[in-house]
């Protein structure tokens, strides 16, 4: 596994690896018999740190301990011979891996997985940014050995602004891989058509920050597999408690775990969660069975973008009231949305739960809150649809603006996934790198405004962008807005 392969194995190394086959085999089987069983909610609070492991290893501690070590002594030379060729699974050093990551990893990997049949993995990154190159960076190697190899992969025009100038600048421009971009992701023949021997994966963002664009995931897995290629989806505005894309067959999934997953604002971080037994034409075996372990003890290891344990259990604590929190911003949103989408001085209200966005239907049939047939207020499945959302105002550009600077409770942040209320315009701030072209590509009009709603009571949202609206109808929008009281 992993290297070790040219490893000399001693008796006394030996007897480490015999120990860990058993501590790996009871895990398995905690996984398999108990933590597979529970509910979503079960998973988000306790993830795989139990009673027994508090009070065998960590003095009884309730909460998953924040290792700040950058390494780990071992017993003797057996020990770390074995762990340093990843013959057993200790956590050495903490860039390749640290027991706080760890708890921070099995949980996003079994919420990802939730309602999943086969196995799932995850590796903690230290930003959305670096999951995003750390999922695609494997499937972009030269097979053939030589510098001039054509290589291509499809991704959705309307994404995050970091990972366009990623794919665009840093990948297309920079290294000569080209990139094609998915105007209308809804359109599986478009997909298809771009495929060609020289692509090596399909990558889609669902919902789209800021605007709310979505696909058909089964389609498009399938007919990425049909091509032996792997589908990467970037589902970090939904969260794994509105939407779970390996259930539908996507083999990896990008968190910028920063946003909703992090609802407090405590810092940067992400994740790349993959299912086992990945589909795709690179042929490295490690890399096909565990793709997620892959990429954390070999390029992870090489590059270093790995997560700060200390960010990782603010993370997983955050976590834990994922679902209830994704349902109540979910609600607050809607309501939000219904108000604006009735509003004279708004144009254009984007929205996946107004039941007259165009893509409605589609997103309908994949985001639902998980587990409300299980919760005594819903006891049916209902749909929800985050807490994302863009609106344009009446008036252009500088309305817009004006509008903008008169919001007085609403944070003016390039910021979404908070537990408080911050709104953004896209054009000159998450997409102003990627220039004009770059926004009429992914579709960013310099008049949206993008709007996260947070846990606020709904009316007092609502109140303040009435009054930031109003502004617009009189001169006091020329002074400086007005301290809240
Ligand atoms: C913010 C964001 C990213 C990048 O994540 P960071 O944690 O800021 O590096 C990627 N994808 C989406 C959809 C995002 O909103």
């Amino acid at each position: 596994m992993f290297g070790g392969d040219d490893v000399e194995i001693t008796p006394g190394m030996q007897h480490y690896i015999d120990r860990n086959n058993e501590y790996l085999a009871r895990r398995d089987q905690y996984i398999r018999d108990v933590v597979k069983k529970w509910k979503f909610d079960t998973i988000a609070v306790h993830g795989l740190y139990s009673v027994q492991d508090a009070i065998d290893d960590y003095q009884g501690a309730i909460i998953e301990p924040i290792f700040m070590s950058a390494s780990q002594a071992y017993r003797d030379s057996d020990e770390m011979a074995a762990a340093l060729a990843y013959l057993i699974p200790t956590w050495c050093y903490s860039r390749i891996a640290n027991p706080s990551t760890y708890y921070y990893e099995w949980t996003l990997a079994l919420l990802e997985g939730y309602g999943f049949d086969g196995g799932t993995s995850c590796c903690s990154t230290s930003s959305g940014m670096a999951a995003v190159m750390t999922a695609v960076q494997p499937f972009l190697v030269h097979k053939r050995h030589h510098a001039h190899e054509p290589r291509n992969f499809l991704a959705t025009a309307q994404c995050y602004g970091g990972t366009f100038q990623q794919f665009n600048v840093r990948l297309a421009q920079e290294r000569d891989i080209e990139c094609r971009w998915i105007q209308d992701p809804t359109n599986v023949d478009e997909w298809a058509a771009r495929i060609d021997e020289n692509t090596r994966f399909l990558y889609g963002e669902l919902p789209s920050n800021p605007q709310q664009g979505f696909f058909d995931i089964a389609a498009v897995a399938d007919l990425a597999h049909s091509h032996n290629l792997p589908l990467i989806v970037d589902a970090t505005v939904a969260t794994p408690a509105l939407l779970r894309p390996i259930c539908h067959g996507a083999d990896i999934v990008v968190q910028s775990a920063t946003k909703s997953l992090t609802t407090s604002g405590f810092g940067v971080c992400g994740a790349v969660i993959a299912r086992h037994d990945i589909v795709t034409n690179i042929d490295v075996e490690d890399m096909k069975r565990d793709f997620a372990l892959y990429i954390k003890y070999l390029p992870n290891r090489d590059y270093g973008p790995n997560l700060h344990p200390m960010q990782a259990i603010m993370t997983l604590n955050d976590m834990r009231t994922l679902r209830s929190k994704m349902d109540l911003l979910s609600r607050n949103t809607m309501r939000v949305a219904q108000h604006l989408a009735h509003h004279p001085q708004i144009e254009a209200v984007q929205y996946l739960g107004l039941p007259d966005h165009p893509l409605h239907a589609l997103a309908s049939k994949y985001m639902w809150l998980v587990d409300a047939e299980q919760d005594d207020l819903y006891r049916r499945p209902v749909n929800r649809y985050g807490h994302l959302m863009s609106f344009r105002v009446k008036g252009g550009p500088e309305a817009a603006r004006k509008f903008f600077d008169g919001l007085q409770r609403i944070w003016r942040a390039t910021d979404l996934g908070r537990i408080k209320s911050v709104a953004t315009i896209p054009a000159i701030s998450t997409h102003q790198q990627q220039g004009e072209y770059g926004r009429c590509l992914a579709n960013v009009p310099p008049d949206m405004v993008r709007l996260c709603v947070g846990a606020e009571h709904p009316d007092d949202t609502i109140a303040d962008l009435e009054q930031a609206l109003a502004r617009l109808k009189t001169k006091a929008s020329l002074g400086a807005p007005a301290r809240v009281s």
